[in-house]
């Protein structure tokens, strides 16, 4: 059975699933929220710029 990958937001990966952590973006200025995948490596970098992880 193959396993689920999704692509990692910002490293362009190609990661498991499981490895991933999915992330929502509430910008400032707009109403847009962003939502995508990033891999766990890339998340710890990243994550105080997010307001929280929703996995
Ligand atoms: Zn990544």
């Amino acid at each position: 059975m193959e396993m689920p990958t999704e692509q990692c937001g910002i490293c362009s990966r190609q990661v498991l699933f499981s490895e991933t952590v999915h992330v929502l973006i509430h910008t400032r200025t707009e109403t847009v929220v962003v939502d995508y995948y990033v891999c766990r490596g890339c998340y710890e970098e990243v994550a105080p710029a997010f307001d929280e992880p929703s996995v």
